[in-house]
């Protein structure tokens, strides 16, 4: 069940701030979801491909499907035709497959770059250095069914607020260096999609445009 008291917190502390709420839908119910959209949200976000799928076909057209999780390339051709954004693009061939697939239903997806800010090992998420790279390249500017619309990167799973807070305001400095470096013209790359259920206070303080929750969400 979705707690809708909570729901209700999140979306009003969020509109003071100027931030979007994802509404992470992971293994939760159409039912469940339902629940959100009958509120007014229409932002959810998955990270399995199959599930999302499945929600798609069930669901009310006009609901947004973010994709958090990796994707593989051979999955992107599922979602090519409706996904509204991608938080994680993580390497130049997934772009490929990506801007490929957009191709085919002429149109062009958003998405988001997913850094690895944090400390735990993770195979997902560019560099700081691999993105300048990524960025001027000729490979990626002759991608014209994508749309780079920011940044993206989950913290630490720590009770260290002050490491949580450290890796969020990197991921900051990260998109203003970029946006200023390559998007000064480019109104499209404005979202900081960070912050979940145990650190999107932090996150927001932080300069985040975009939260992901889940769990909060739904807990009882
Ligand atoms: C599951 C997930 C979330 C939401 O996590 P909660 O702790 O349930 O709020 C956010 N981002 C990503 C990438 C996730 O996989």
């Amino acid at each position: 069940m979705a707690n809708m008291a909570i729901f209700r917190q999140i979306k009003a502390e969020l509109e003071e701030k100027g931030a979007r709420l994802v509404a992470v839908s992971k293994t939760r119910t159409t039912a469940e979801i339902m629940e959100l959209y009958a509120a007014g949200q229409r932002i959810f976000g998955e990270n399995r491909v199959q599930e999302m799928v499945q929600k798609y076909e069930q669901l009310p057209k006009d609901i947004e499907w973010h994709l958090i999780g990796h994707l593989q390339n051979n999955k992107v051709k599922y979602i090519a035709p409706w996904v509204a954004l991608i938080h994680s693009a993580d390497s130049l061939q997934l772009l490929q497959t990506i801007n490929k697939e957009a191709a085919r239903q002429h149109r062009r997806i958003d998405c988001l770059l997913q850094f690895h800010i944090a400390q735990e090992e993770s195979k997902y998420g560019f560099t700081f250095a691999e993105v300048e790279a990524l960025l001027e390249s000729e490979a990626l500017a002759a991608l014209q069914h994508i749309r780079i619309s920011g940044v993206m990167a989950m913290a630490t799973f720590t009770d260290d607020v002050a490491q949580i807070r450290r890796e969020f305001a990197t991921l900051q400095q990260y998109y203003r260096q970029l946006k200023q470096r390559f998007f000064s013209k480019n109104d499209d790359f404005k979202e900081i999609s960070m912050g979940m259920s145990g650190d999107y206070n932090i996150a927001i303080e932080e300069g985040s445009t975009m939260v992901r929750i889940g769990s909060l969400l739904f807990e009882e």
